[in-house]
């Protein structure tokens, strides 16, 4: 039997990059998957197609994780869908990325929207289901930018930081129930999110990681899919890097 077999996840901002492979990693391990997207539709149905030709049954749901009511009804969908919940993967994240001084009040708001609230969004909503199961594993993405700021990522940054206090607060609500809250906070992981930095960049960035490479969303996905498994059973409100190193 598969580790995750029975088991019911929900992937918000699944559609690609770390999601898309987070989703496909899950499956692999025997979960059923709701691929929450906020825009691509059409992203989001191949990822199905994908994780149905594994054996395991998907669906594509849409919502704007940002926005409470979208949130609980996207939870709501799930249940209705698959019965259950037992894994929730806070994935969708934006970036608007600009120095302090230039940084619009509006792009503060839309990067803590979704990357922030989001999380506490879908939280809210999937809480109760899993305390009705007695079982539940929560697992936010975060970044290595939360934990260590970055220049021209002060909103973004605040967002990520302010995942880990989340995270802490939720997985001590939540432990007497079988809830594990737990964080991911990758380093530079090659994904449309970061396709737009220019090589040069990329060349020193890569200087000040350790293992000397960029990590893959697979890298990522099998850190999030450990957390998710009965294994990482005792593991609750830590901040787990994924990073190359970059981080220690
Ligand atoms: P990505 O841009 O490829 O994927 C982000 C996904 O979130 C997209 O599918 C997007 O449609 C979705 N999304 C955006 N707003 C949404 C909303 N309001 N509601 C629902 N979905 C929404 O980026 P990625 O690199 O795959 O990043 C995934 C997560 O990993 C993000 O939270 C990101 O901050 C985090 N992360 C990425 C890196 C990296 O180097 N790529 C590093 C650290 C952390």
């Amino acid at each position: 039997m598969l580790a995750l077999e029975g088991k019911v996840a929900l992937v918000t901002g699944g559609s690609r990059g770390i999601g898309r492979a987070v989703a496909l990693e899950l499956a692999r391990r025997g979960a059923e998957v709701a691929v929450n997207y906020a825009h691509h539709a059409e992203a989001a149905q191949q990822v199905v197609a994908e994780i149905e030709a594994l054996g395991r049954r998907a669906v594509a749901l849409p919502a704007d994780v940002g926005d409470a009511e979208q949130a609980a009804a996207l939870v709501a969908a799930v249940l209705d869908a698959c019965g259950r919940l037992d894994i929730l993967v806070n994935n969708a994240g934006i970036v608007r990325d600009n120095l302090l001084l230039r940084m619009q009040e509006s792009d503060w708001d839309a990067v803590l929207r979704v990357n922030l609230k989001g999380a506490f969004n879908t939280s809210k909503a999937a809480v109760r289901p899993m305390m009705r199961q007695h079982f539940g594993r929560i697992i936010n993405i975060s970044s290595v930018s939360g934990l260590m700021g970055q220049v021209g990522q002060a909103n973004y940054a605040a967002s990520k930081a302010g995942l880990i206090g989340l995270t802490k607060s939720m997985a001590r609500e939540l432990a007497a129930r079988h809830i594990t809250v737990n964080v991911v906070a990758p380093g530079f992981i090659m994904t449309d999110m970061t396709a737009a930095l220019d090589e040069s960049l990329r060349e020193r960035l890569r200087e000040f990681i350790p293992l000397g490479r960029f990590g893959t969303a697979e890298d990522v996905a099998g850190a999030v899919a450990f957390l998710a498994s009965e294994e990482a059973a005792y593991i609750t409100g830590v901040v787990l890097p994924v990073d190359g190193g970059l981080s220690m």
